[in-house]
């Protein structure tokens, strides 16, 4: 097995890795806020037919930018939104964090049908998929999170990550989407 999975945008200019031994959960979310961030990105090919967005929830510290790491965004949809990250030179979203470091999580973006990341266990938020999905998986997901960020959080290189820097702020300034921006991109559900 490869030390790690390899990731990349479409353009090619970016990559990152997740190493192969990193836990995880491997989650489908239909929520209007994913729709509204990848079509905001106009990335809809990240979109599955029901809306929903493919990320496998893992640590950040497992998580490194190989290339083109310069071309690192970040976007929130509102003032208090998830830190949505995406590479510039082409629109590709990447990953969501929260908006500190003090819980390490991440939700790595993958395209649909990426493979190396075994079957999909959690369909969450599916009142805003596109189409009925049947939910579940969400207590798998929780106590996934839970339970990876408390051991993560014994060590410093388990605390690591390449999202915030020492100071806890994040590595790139967000870029908070105007409520005229973010309407236009929210999906045709959104409440
Ligand atoms: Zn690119
Ligand atoms: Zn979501």
């Amino acid at each position: 097995m490869p030390a790690h999975r390899s990731l990349a945008c479409r353009c090619g200019a970016m990559h990152w890795t997740i190493a192969a031994d990193a836990p995880g959960t491997h989650v489908e979310c239909y929520c209007a806020d994913c729709q509204t961030f990848l079509r905001h990105l106009k990335a809809e090919d990240y979109l599955d037919s029901a809306g929903g967005t493919e990320l496998f929830q893992t640590l950040p510290h497992a998580v490194r930018f190989t290339a083109g790491a310069d071309n690192l965004r970040l976007l929130r949809l509102s003032p208090k939104g998830l830190m949505r990250w995406y590479a510039d030179c082409c629109g590709t979203p990447i990953a969501n964090t929260l908006a500190s470091p003090g819980l390490p999580f991440v939700g790595m973006v993958l395209k649909p049908g990426t493979s190396g990341f075994g079957p999909v266990v959690t369909h969450a938020n599916v009142a805003a998929a596109l189409k009925p999905v049947q939910q579940g998986g969400i207590a798998r997901a929780v106590l996934g999170v839970l339970s990876r960020a408390l051991r993560a959080k014994l060590t410093a290189s388990g605390r690591a990550t390449p999202f915030f820097g020492a100071d806890r702020a994040p590595t790139v300034a967000p870029k908070i989407l105007t409520l005229a921006e973010r309407d236009a991109a929210r999906p045709p559900k959104a409440g």
